[in-house]
């Protein structure tokens, strides 16, 4: 087989990037912008020994459950995966992508798994959207997305993922833009000036910030831009970030206030945050609130528990455990989520929870080592690349009685429960949650427990 060559494929699954998958030959070929049950021809992109890529050529038979997609531009935005997928198959299929990593790489039977936890509504869930600006083929001024792996940006200001006020609020930037003659940044001659526009919004409380990223110190005519946005009912905070390196990281390390206050808030459960251009937050806070929901559902807490938050990030699970709990020890490597993480207990005068940057593998099995602490819950949620064996050793010597594990990747997750289940504990329930619904993600709760707790 060659590059070129044409394969006809029925997609039976879908890869962790949101590809279709289909077979021909033995080999496995990726497919984008294609749904399980499609019957398709593709022409042949890339090959390697297993496996290959192919491009949609043809639709021969389209799928029960492929839908028409709700943005005009899915296929050339990298943002979504699957919108021509019906939501309630994503859902089916997220569920399944989880009992099947549990089953084939866990080696678990009898999976005690609820059903997985959708949204409403699967669009405008994201409360946090980065907009580069440009320059188009006729030289107009587009806020869009970089399509493809170019960084041709297309234009299009109204995201269905994204909150709806984030089009007015580009037209109104562009607008300006366009009435003071400010170029976009051009990132082959490092010339021009507004380079992205960052918009967050606080669902609970309607507050939003405008920041846009900048190659340089100052925004000519900036009174009349804030005097714009401050139309918009909910503006709280207007800024500029700084940003004059030639590089892909979209803000700067430093800033300034245009108008308002230079944070706004926002609420996960009734623990509140203070959010600012740099600070990490989920970005789907409804689901957040279920996910970290279910923790505290399967954590069990009567509050005099003690409780560890290994990989806390800005302490969101800590903070939501700490109201339930005795005391809360969260464990970070990033330092400025820490010094959020503790901010934010002190708004909410949370005075029960303490945490400590450095590597969670590194951090436990010392403080064990040195004071032989007990836990009655831990709490891991890692990076994709899951647990560090050096972590897991120390949860099963320590024998928590419980240990609730999140995960943004349901096969290190099956990896990393077979390995305390190897080590005295069973595995109790889990539940598949859909934090980003359009994409192939999906996070997932699982309750451990130590089986001679379990038996009396
Ligand atoms: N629960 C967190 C989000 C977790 S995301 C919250 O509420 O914000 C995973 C986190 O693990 C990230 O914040 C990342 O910085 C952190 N991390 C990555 N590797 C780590 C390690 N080895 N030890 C501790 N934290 C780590």
């Amino acid at each position: 087989m060659e590059k070129n060559d044409m394969v006809s494929l029925t997609i039976e699954d879908i890869s962790a990037e949101g590809f279709g998958v289909g077979r021909f030959d033995g080999m496995a070929f990726f497919v984008k912008d294609t749904v399980p049950g499609d019957e398709v021809e593709a022409s042949v992109t890339k090959l390697k020994k297993t496996y290959g890529y192919a491009r949609l050529t043809k639709i021969l038979k389209p799928s029960p459950h492929r839908v028409k997609a709700v943005c005009p531009v899915a296929r050339s935005c990298g943002g979504c995966q699957i919108q021509e997928m019906s939501y309630e198959q994503q859902l089916v299929f997220k569920e399944n992508k989880v009992r099947g990593n549990l089953e084939r790489i866990g080696k678990f039977t009898d999976i005690p798994m609820d059903p997985i936890i959708g949204m409403e509504n699967p669009f405008h869930y994201r409360n946090k959207a980065q907009f580069p600006i440009g320059l188009d083929k006729n030289g107009n001024i587009v806020a869009g997305f970089y399509a493809g792996r170019t960084h041709t940006i297309i234009d299009n200001r109204r995201c269905c993922l994204g909150a709806e006020v984030n089009e007015r609020i580009l037209d109104i930037v562009i607008a300006h833009m366009e009435a003071e003659h400010i170029l976009p940044y051009d990132e082959k001659t490092g010339r021009g000036l507004v380079r992205h526009v960052l918009i967050r919004v606080g669902f609970a409380t309607g507050q939003i910030m405008v920041c846009l990223v900048v190659n340089g110190t100052d925004l000519p005519g900036a009174e009349k831009l804030t005097d714009a946005l401050r139309a918009i009912e909910g503006m709280t905070s207007i800024s500029l970030n700084f940003n004059r390196e030639n590089t892909n990281v979209i803000l700067g390390r430093d800033g300034k206030l245009l108008w308002g206050k230079n944070y706004i808030e926002d609420f996960i459960g009734n623990v509140k945050y203070q959010i600012s251009p740099l600070s990490f937050f989920q970005v789907n806070p409804v689901q957040t609130e279920k996910l970290y929901g279910l923790a505290l559902e399967y954590a069990g807490l009567d509050g005099g528990e003690t409780v560890w938050d290994m990989y806390c990030g800005i302490g969101t699970i800590s903070l939501f455990l700490a109201q339930k709990a005795g005391k809360v020890y969260g464990v970070e490597v990033v330092p400025q989520a820490i010094d959020d993480a503790c901010r934010n207990a002190r708004i909410n005068g949370i005075d029960n929870a303490q945490f400590f940057v450095g590597k969670a593998e590194e951090i436990l099995p010392s403080i064990y080592q040195r004071h032989r602490i007990h836990a009655d819950v831990i709490v891991v949620d890692p990076p994709r690349k899951g647990c560090d064996a050096a972590l897991l050793n120390t949860i099963i010597r320590m024998q928590s009685p419980k240990v609730v594990y999140v995960s943004c990747d349901s096969a290190t997750l099956a990896r990393d429960l077979r390995i305390l289940c190897d080590h005295g504990y069973a595995l109790t329930k889990c539940r598949a949650v859909d934090m980003f619904p359009m994409t192939g993600h999906v996070e997932t709760v699982a309750l451990m427990t130590r089986t001679d707790v379990a038996k009396g």
